[in-house]
């Protein structure tokens, strides 16, 4: 199980959220290969929407997504309001110590889409004026949300962590607050991150603070793919495309779930079914 923490510091007008999400992101890779440098970007892109799901009160889902022309092609990172978490990435060869704005190349489109279950999809578009996903976010925030915000975001094969730090909107009681614990958090560093506990790292940045911090939520790797969900996206194809695909298949066709690598396979007989009735 992954978790995540809200903090507040009161007196500076700060939110504060820190995600553990070591647990499914093993779970998420031990059924992925991927390179290291993948590894890294799509566990900082999973890390940064399940803090930022923390910050928006909503029920749905919400994914950043990159449409790259380097060597990573396609990236998709998603967090739902229940704690849901799943991720999936395409790349080329080549991306080892490239920054994240090399990576996804000149043309990258980086999106970040909340989809609610009831009422309509917001999506953002965010400039990669940064080399790190963290600040291109941190800048995509500022700008149009006007809200002042810093990510943390730190990920390899094991560990995927983050921390993220806001400035709420409205007066603080002291003005300089949020440039003094943004002072206190950059000391803050990778393997530092990725290694100590979320009420032991609050502590150790902010001491001098009064800081609450809140009890955890849970954080899973949950897919969501279904077979049901799968017929319906394969019945959609119509019935002559299917008929032929399953000409072309071999008797079967089969459908893989991109997130989670579940295989879902339909034959002649499940295929009938699919169109009877139409
Ligand atoms: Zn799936």
């Amino acid at each position: 199980m992954g978790s995540r923490r809200t903090f507040l510091i009161e007196a500076a007008n700060v939110r504060g959220v820190h995600v553990d999400i070591d647990g499914p992101w093993r779970e998420l890779l031990s059924s992925a290969d991927y390179p290291d440098w993948v590894v890294r970007w799509l566990g900082q892109a999973q890390a940064a929407v399940a803090l930022l799901t923390a910050t928006i009160k909503f029920d749905g889902r919400l994914s950043l997504q990159v449409k790259g022309d380097g060597p990573l092609r396609m990236l998709v990172a998603q967090a739902s309001a229940d704690g849901s978490l799943r991720a999936t990435a395409r790349s080329l060869g080549g991306g080892d110590g490239m920054s994240f704005r090399e990576v996804a190349g000149t043309a990258a489109q980086v999106a970040l889409t909340l989809s609610q279950r009831r009422g309509d999809d917001y999506q953002g578009l965010i400039a990669l004026e940064n080399d790190t996903l963290a600040g291109a976010l941190a800048t995509y925030f500022e700008r149009s949300e006007q809200l002042k915000t810093q990510l943390w975001l730190g990920a390899d094969k094991t560990r995927c962590r983050g921390l993220l730090l806001q400035r709420l909107p409205g007066d603080a009681e002291d003005d300089d607050g949020w440039h003094r614990v943004q002072q206190l958090a950059s000391t803050l560093f990778e393997e530092e991150l990725l290694s100590v506990d979320a009420d032991i790292l609050v502590s150790r940045l902010f001491h001098e603070e009064d800081v609450r911090l809140f009890d955890p939520s849970a954080l899973a790797f949950r897919c969501g793919c279904s077979r049901e969900r799968t017929a319906a996206m394969v019945k959609s194809l119509g019935r002559e495309d299917v008929e032929n695909l399953l000409q072309e298949q071999g008797g079967e066709v089969t459908v893989d779930c991109e997130f989670c690598h579940q295989r879902y396979g339909f034959d002649a007989k499940d295929v009938g079914a699919l169109f009877d009735g139409d």
